[in-house]
């Protein structure tokens, strides 16, 4: 059987794809993974006997598009899975089927012989990436408001919340693969300290130890993970702040996170010379630019290397997704959410909010590396040159005059 999975978009590796490639091989099936923009040449060339086609919410519209030029040419099975069609499924009935979560499972008891275990990912159509992908773990065992998580395993009530692998065997797959770089994909890296001692052990006994760049949660950030961290080459971490209001940050459902535990975990870090990146979203539902700005003062107590943020958007299935919806915060039908986490806010947020949090959006990584904190009037997408230029001159200042200024 042929089957062509299909992605949005090869910049960078799909894990998920390339699990279930690596499953339809070994099942004797042939697989072939290409992005949107080739899939139709590729059908035409190829003829497979079933495309698959992974979706994230954002793109749904352009899947459709491409799924009916796909079926004109006579392909008599379009599947569709990823988080759209799990969470979304009526907004898919244009394919015929939907896999809700995991397709390794489906794809082989369904299409394919059934096998015992997951091979590694088949990286055969991703090629010439500086960054390889990998995956430890499987799961999270927190459940906060915005993601998909917790409804993910209400999908699957056999799984328990985390599969954590054999470090010895992601090890051994990262000294198979021989990156430049790896990233792992995790949601929560090194939920064990076991676990973390193991891989740190089984990592340098490989003979090169490619720098790696993984996810823990605040609380994780201990002088022991930091030692475990440094001793197996960790070069950079993410966590994720989100906001650095309690109340904003209790409506997302993560009550447990206080801001001092990201202001000890940056110091933690900092003394271990990892680098770090935190994550922020900017316009939660009931926020305000005065709740924006306190998460942007914040980035700047913690100094990170990277102030991520991104601007919140309702995905539907997640609880803080359907909450706008029940509480009418967002009144749209999810087509103007688009695939960029840097977009105007889709949610019933006054214009003059919208365009604020656009422009924080823009300037939060540089105004947290300068050290600058704009005024609310300063937030005005006609501003943008002069925010730049006053963060910049913030940063040159506080260099030139031993950060008196
Ligand atoms: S920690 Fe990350 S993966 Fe886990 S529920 Fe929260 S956002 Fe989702």
């Amino acid at each position: 059987m042929k089957i062509l999975l299909v992605v949005k978009s090869k910049i960078m590796e799909n894990l998920g794809v390339q699990y279930l490639s690596a499953v339809i091989k070994r099942c004797g099936g042939q697989c072939k993974i290409v992005d949107l923009t080739n899939a139709v040449d590729t059908v035409i060339k190829w003829n497979p006997d079933m495309v698959g086609m992974s979706i994230m919410t954002g793109s749904q519209n352009e899947f459709k598009t491409e799924a009916h030029v796909i079926r004109q040419l006579g392909v008599s099975k379009i599947i569709v899975g990823g988080a759209h069609p799990t969470f979304f499924p009526e907004d898919c009935k244009w394919a015929d089927e939907v896999v809700r979560g995991e397709a390794e499972e489906y794809f082989s008891s369904v299409y394919l012989n059934s096998i015992d275990e997951i091979p590694w990912p088949d990286r055969t159509d991703f090629t010439g990436m500086k960054i390889r992908d990998f995956i430890s773990s499987r799961g999270c065992p927190h459940n906060c408001g915005y993601c998909y998580n917790r409804k993910w395993s209400e999908l699957h009530p056999h799984f328990p919340k985390v599969r954590i692998r054999d470090a010895k065997d992601v090890c051994a797959e990262i000294k198979h693969v021989n990156p430049q770089f790896a990233y792992f994909q995790d949601s929560c890296f090194g939920l064990s300290m076991k676990w973390m001692e193991e891989f740190a052990l089984s990592y340098n006994k490989m003979k090169t130890c490619p720098p790696y760049h993984c996810h823990l949660r605040p609380k994780q950030v201990t002088e022991e993970m930091c030692y475990y961290l440094q001793s197996s080459n960790c070069h950079s971490i993410r966590m994720a702040l989100e906001s650095a209001s309690d109340r904003l940050r209790k409506l997302m459902n993560r009550p447990n996170l206080d801001t001092k535990n990201v202001l000890m975990a940056s110091g933690e870090l900092r003394t271990a010379g990892i680098k770090f990146m935190i994550q922020n979203i900017l316009a939660i539902p009931t926020s305000t630019i005065e709740d924006d700005l306190s998460t942007l003062e914040f980035n700047i107590r913690c100094k990170p290397d990277y102030a991520w943020s991104s601007i919140f958007a309702p995905y539907p299935g997640t609880v803080l997704g359907d909450m706008c919806k029940a509480e009418g915060w967002y009144k749209g039908d999810y087509s103007d959410i688009t695939d960029s986490f840097f977009d105007q806010s889709v949610l019933e947020f006054d214009a003059e909010y919208k365009e604020q949090t656009y422009v924080l959006q823009k300037v939060f990584a540089l105004c947290v590396e300068t050290g600058y904190m704009p005024k609310v009037d300063e937030l005005r997408i006609s501003n943008l040159p002069k925010l730049v230029h006053a963060a910049s001159r913030k940063l040159g200042d506080s260099r030139l005059y031993r950060g008196i200024l």
